[in-house]
């Protein structure tokens, strides 16, 4: 999976070995250096020697240190001065010499160097040394890190990736057509730019992928590098967030320069929300995130789209994003980069189980099926999910009831076999469970079930069922959606009419239910009321979908009241089918509280059977 890196990593030693030399420089200087160069160098004579030069008359200069008791003379041979040092003797005769040979004496004789070298010597060169060295470690630290780190501010630590063998292919991304023809054309530009600029059209500077989390925008632009043949530079937008103010701007003045120097080039900047945020007028606002987002839109302005450097981005948070980015000449294309649908589902499935051993007869267009709503990132993981059972199990390779199976595990969490269930709750479990599923069956347009289990799952449910649905869906009516509230509700009922109590197992039921009826009222129009008026707007749309109210509080009331009463009419609803029902009702349970797992076939045919 790994792209070739341009730059290679040397083998990094260990920090111990720069403290090591630091310290024996460091004692070198001090004990041996310093005092060595700090004494001019003295020659020791016996006091004979110093009688002979003084008679020869090669001394010049002389004096007497009775605190050190000696003798310190200079020597002149052959015009060169040297410095001489003997014992001072109880010599009575001594001034006498003195006189008679004529040197100069009782001056002192220069032995120390001046205080300026000193200080030089003794502070000024350790210091440097230091310095050096504490660079350099800083250095080969960074390296080892595998970028440039503590001492280099403002560097873009941009990945530089070129074409290699094992990179990743536009064929490696299953589904999402649209995102690769629109890439691929910007990929064939960097191939032939002369085609382009023959009949004078301009390649956009920058492309967008917008879409959900896990649907496959940095494995695109991962493609995208594996099928361009020119520099790809990959950054995620957190990397630009530093502690100093300019140090982002900085960064992003690194990388463009660097871009253009390798044109033509791809420049990748995933998680773009990170710097790309909305200036708002807030005086608390981040600066040095408003300084790097002006910084990023002045580069985006200034390089020469000619170049062929191309900009791509992603984001999960397209709303979020300030409207200056977005401008044509900036991120002038926009790639939608969606959930994938029926036929894309399979397609990465069927691109992920290459990559293990699989049972040949597995149905994937049945598991795409079962899978719906599942992202890229999801399906891939069932697929390794799959694998890792079949492991557990000891077996070779994965089968369809271990994609089935992971399926659940990917989207309620593992079973949970220490849990164990008392018998009553096993029963009010499987009486909410087939509740749900026979309001379901009985509503002519909604899905069927496809396996429901009550075994307790590690994310907190008591039971599962799987739904299926038939087709894509891309539009919901009314009705739809009512069926889908009172199938929200099947569950709660079926315990209500059996056992004339209620529980909290329905908690998430009622958020769901909730959810679809404000939407219908607020954002769909589906109201007698409010006719086509928007009570909501959804922010963040690929993260969940919140939304903020766009209305008064006397309508919040009314609105409240409304989805109160809708979801209140699907309950009965609900509670008069599964009344209508109850033989059935009762033969269901009864079976899955015994077996633990009903699939859809078995459950039809129970539904059936005495129906003809
Ligand atoms: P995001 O959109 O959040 O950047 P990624 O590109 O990181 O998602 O996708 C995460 C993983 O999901 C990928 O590494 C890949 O294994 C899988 N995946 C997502 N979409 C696809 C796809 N269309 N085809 C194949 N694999 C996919
Ligand atoms: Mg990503
Ligand atoms: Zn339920």
């Amino acid at each position: 999976m790994d792209l070739n890196q341009l730059k290679e990593n040397k083998p990094k030693r260990p920090v111990m070995f720069y403290y090591a030399i630091a310290f024996v420089v460091l004692l070198l200087l001090n004990f041996v250096l310093v005092p060595w160069l700090s004494e001019k160098s003295i020659k020791e004579t016996t006091y004979n020697e110093f009688v002979g030069q003084l008679d020869a008359g090669n001394v010049t200069k002389v004096e007497v240190r009775q605190d050190e008791y000696s003798i310190y003379y200079i020597v002149e041979v052959n015009g060169k001065e040297l410095i001489c040092k003997t014992g001072l003797m109880d010599d009575p005769n001594l001034v006498e010499r003195l006189d008679r040979s004529g040197v100069e004496y009782g001056t002192p004789i220069p032995t120390k160097q001046s205080p300026f070298l000193a200080l030089i010597l003794t502070w000024i060169i350790p210091i440097a040394i230091f310095m050096f060295i504490g660079n350099m470690l800083s250095k080969k630290l960074a390296q080892g890190m595998g970028g440039p780190g503590a001492m280099s501010f403002g560097k873009s630590n941009a990945k530089i990736y070129v074409k290699s063998s094992t990179g990743i292919k536009f064929s490696d991304v299953a589904g999402e057509d649209e995102a690769k023809e629109l890439l691929s054309e910007i990929v064939d530009y960097l191939h032939h730019p002369e085609q382009y600029q023959a009949i004078g059209a301009k390649m956009p500077k920058g492309a967008l992928l917008v879409g959900p989390p896990g649907t496959g925008k940095t494995l695109l632009a991962k493609a995208v590098a594996g099928e361009a043949e020119v520099p790809f530079f990959s950054i995620s937008g957190s990397e630009f967030v530093e502690m100093f103010v300019g140090m982002g701007a900085a960064k992003v003045r690194d990388l463009f320069k660097q871009a253009n120097e390798k044109a033509p080039c791809i420049v990748f900047i995933d998680e773009i929300d990170t710097i790309g945020k909305k200036r708002d007028g807030n005086f608390s606002g981040n600066d040095e995130r408003e300084q790097t987002l002006n910084q990023l839109l002045t580069e985006m302005d200034g390089f020469d789209g000619s170049k062929g450097v191309v900009i791509l981005a992603a984001t999960n948070r397209p709303d979020s994003l300030d409207p200056a980015l977005l401008r044509p000449g900036r991120f002038d294309r926009r790639i939608p980069v969606e959930l994938p649908d029926l036929q894309g589902r399979e397609e990465i499935l069927k691109v992920h189980a290459k990559n293990i051993k699989i049972a040949d007869n597995v149905d994937f267009s049945a598991i795409a099926k079962a899978a719906s709503g599942a992202s890229g990132a999801e399906l891939a993981n069932i697929v390794n999910e799959a694998a890792l059972r079949a492991v557990r199990d000891g077996r070779r390779f994965a089968t369809q009831a271990d994609m089935e199976e992971s399926i659940e595990v990917v989207i309620a969490g593992y079973q949970k076999k220490n849990r164990v269930l008392s018998e009553k709750e096993k029963l009010i479990v499987a009486y909410h469970e087939i509740g749900h599923a026979l309001v379901a069956a009985k509503q002519t347009n909604s899905a069927p079930v496809h396996k429901i289990t009550i075994i307790p799952r590690t994310s907190g449910a008591l039971g599962y069922t799987m739904q299926v649905e038939d087709g894509e869906h891309f539009l919901m009516s009314k009705e739809e959606l009512e069926n889908k509230i009172a199938t929200f509700t099947g569950g709660r009922a079926a315990e209500e009419l059996i056992f004339h109590s209620i529980t909290t197992g329905a908690s998430n039921d009622i958020e769901q239910a909730t959810k679809i009826a404000r939407g219908m009222i607020t954002r769909f129009g589906m109201s007698d009321e409010f006719d086509m008026v928007a009570m909501e707007n959804v922010t963040n749309q690929y993260l969940g979908g919140d939304s903020t109210l766009a209305c008064s509080f006397e309508t919040q009331t009314l609105i409240d009241k409304k989805v109160v009463e809708l979801v209140k009419k699907q309950h009965d609803k609900a509670l008069q089918i599964l009344q209508d029902n109850i033989m059935k009702l009762h033969e269901l349970a009864k079976y899955l509280y015994e077996n633990e797992t009903i699939t859809g076939e078995e459950f039809m045919n129970i539904l059936e059977n005495r129906n003809n």
